[in-house]
């Protein structure tokens, strides 16, 4: 059963404020999108990257050398949309695909391994950790006052990477498409349309790197994980 990875590289990075896109930065002397991708080398079968056609050439070049077939295509306006470019392009010989951000460079192998294990009994997979922090509910009308707390028995904070069947999520996304579903992350999609998600350990280490704090969290992180 063929595996093929989504690594969406289509974002903005407007909450990062850099002028080289953050997913070409170097981080350690290695762009960002290289070690996110190179986290998969021997998991998957082939790689469709979703990113704007204008960086096309800069991605080819920062992926030179990796040992796997990479497909670019263009993004979308959404994180949802890119994705969806992403799964249309992924060949269909591969029945099991997953996504993961072009931004989280320190994915451990294992919890790779564990969502491609769960598309053999569930329609989708989610890595994810439990939430260990009280969640404060705080309303766009009354900002800066806590209105409620939320019971955190329960609640997983979704990293990626997620898996998806392929046909399944196709169809799935398709719909999310034409009904205006708008979803924050993958599996969700999935859900929505009423297809079984498994939920697999992930790791408080596996940083998306999204804003400029993150950027010396991730030099660190780039110190101490080596697998
Ligand atoms: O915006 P966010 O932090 O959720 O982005 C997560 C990932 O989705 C990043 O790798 C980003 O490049 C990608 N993305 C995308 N297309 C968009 C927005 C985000 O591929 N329109």
């Amino acid at each position: 059963m063929g595996t093929c990875l989504v690594l969406p590289a289509a974002g903005s990075g407007s909450r990062f404020g850099s002028a080289t896109p953050k997913q070409l930065l170097l981080l350690a002397g290695v762009p960002i999108l290289r070690r996110s991708l190179v986290r998969f080398v021997g998991l998957v079968d082939a790689v469709i990257i979703p990113a704007p056609p204008i960086l096309h050439a800069g991605i080819h070049t920062a992926l030179a050398g990796v040992p796997l077939p990479i497909q670019l295509v263009p993004g979308g306006a959404t994180r949802q949309a890119s994705v969806h470019a992403g799964l249309r392009a992924c060949p269909p010989q591969h029945a099991w695909v997953l996504v993961h951000d072009a931004v989280r460079p320190f994915v451990p192998r294992r919890c790779i391994r564990a969502c491609i294990a769960a598309l053999a009994r569930f329609d989708a997979a989610v890595t994810a950790v439990a939430c260990t922090d009280t969640v404060k509910r705080v309303d766009a009308d009354l900002p800066g006052r806590v209105a409620t707390t939320v019971s955190r028995d329960g609640l997983w904070l979704a990293q990626t990477p997620q898996g998806l069947r392929r046909e399944f999520a196709l169809a799935a996304f398709a719909r999310a498409e034409s009904e205006g579903w708008a979803a924050s992350d993958d599996v969700q999609v999935v859900e929505r349309a009423g297809g079984s998600v498994a939920v697999v350990p992930g790791d408080r280490r596996n940083l998306k790197i999204t804003t400029p704090d993150d950027w010396a969290l991730a030099e660190a992180l780039c110190q101490i994980m080596h697998d």
